[in-house]
């Protein structure tokens, strides 16, 4: 099955001209290092290539490499012929890349959540995949797409931010296989782990003093969950990218199921984020019922309200989940 729908996606890759490859909003190392790498591969295959991020490249991300080539995408549409949907559980979650690209006749959407409806005329949905760029990685050797030192370090960074460096139950034999295929493609892996891993701004380090300052339990230490006010942000100058990874300081305590991060947005929301360790706890089901969506073990929304309120009213939801399951 898999087989043929990468045959489909292949041939696509191959007759469309003019293509753009999108990912995210809020982007990650998976959403980022798939969309160079799909770009990068299509650009080898002469193919006229736009990488688009609402965000553009986020600065903890530059050392991926031509990530020059990924940016903002422009105030005008642009015509394409094909559109491509990396990562992205919900088409709205292309933010302001999706306006840009109105004119693509396809859209092929490669992801691995398994809320994704299958939006597009082309759909390829692994949930059971750890990260999108191991789909990718797949879909290239399927279909003997360009593979290149360059790609392969994008491939790599994507796999390993989206396992939580090879830790997280998704992580099977293949992804060790593919890693191990891709280093050998000329990934360096102690240089790309430092720059992934150990390269982080100082103001991360104390938005994290202050996180822990806010730290709490609920239902008997099984619930932790901290938050972050915009005064907070605002004082300690932090970049939404800053957040990535924090909560698995809450996650890592012995005896905590879920772990929840609040963070209050400009808008009038709160993002919430978070994370189980049990499969009996599914944290997507849970954001679901506020709007969001995600994976079982990691998941997201954003919920209208203030930050006292949002918080108050998600605790109450995870306690009781957490409560009868566990
Ligand atoms: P994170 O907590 O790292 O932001 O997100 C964890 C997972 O939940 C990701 O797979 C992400 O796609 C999903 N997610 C986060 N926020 C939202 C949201 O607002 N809506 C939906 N549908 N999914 C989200
Ligand atoms: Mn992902």
């Amino acid at each position: 099955m898999s087989a043929a729908k990468f045959e489909q996606i292949g041939q696509a890759l191959r007759e469309g001209v003019r293509f753009a490859v999108l990912g995210h909003v809020r982007p990650d190392g998976d959403a980022l290092g798939s969309q160079l790498a799909l770009g990068l591969s299509l650009k080898q295959l002469g193919k006229d290539v736009r990488i688009w991020n609402e965000e553009g490249m986020l600065e903890k991300y530059s050392f991926l490499p031509n990530a020059n080539l990924l940016t903002k995408p422009p105030a005008e549409p642009e015509d394409v012929d094909v559109a491509i949907a990396l990562d992205t559980a919900i088409q709205n979650r292309l933010g302001n890349s999706l306006p840009a690209v109105r004119s693509a006749k396809v859209w092929i959407n490669i992801d691995h959540h398994p809320s994704n409806p299958g939006y597009g005329d082309l759909v390829y949905i692994d949930p059971k995949s750890p990260a999108t760029g191991q789909i990718l990685f797949e879909l290239i050797k399927s279909e003997k797409l360009p593979i290149d030192a360059a790609i392969a370090e994008n491939l790599y960074v994507a796999i390993s931010t989206d396992t939580g460096s090879f830790q997280y139950p998704n992580t099977t034999a293949r992804t060790f296989e593919i890693a191990a295929e891709l280093v050998r493609a000329g990934v360096d892996v102690g240089r790309v782990s430092q720059l992934t891993y150990e390269n982080y701004p100082r103001r991360r380090v104390e938005l994290l003093r202050d996180l822990l300052g806010t730290m709490r339990f609920d239902a008997n230490d099984r619930v932790a969950s901290f938050s972050l006010s915009l005064a907070t942000a605002k004082r300690l100058g932090v970049l939404p990218e800053d957040n990535e990874g924090l909560i698995d300081h809450l996650r890592a305590i012995r005896g905590v199921i879920v772990a929840v991060f609040f963070e209050e947005l400009a808008d009038g929301k709160v993002r919430v984020s978070m994370r189980s360790k049990s499969e009996k706890v599914n944290v997507c089901a849970i954001c679901e019922k506020f709007g969001g969506g995600g994976h079982v073990l990691a998941a997201g929304a954003r919920v209208r309200g203030s930050l006292a309120e949002v918080e108050r009213k998600i605790l109450e939801e995870v306690r009781d989940v957490v409560g009868r399951n566990s």
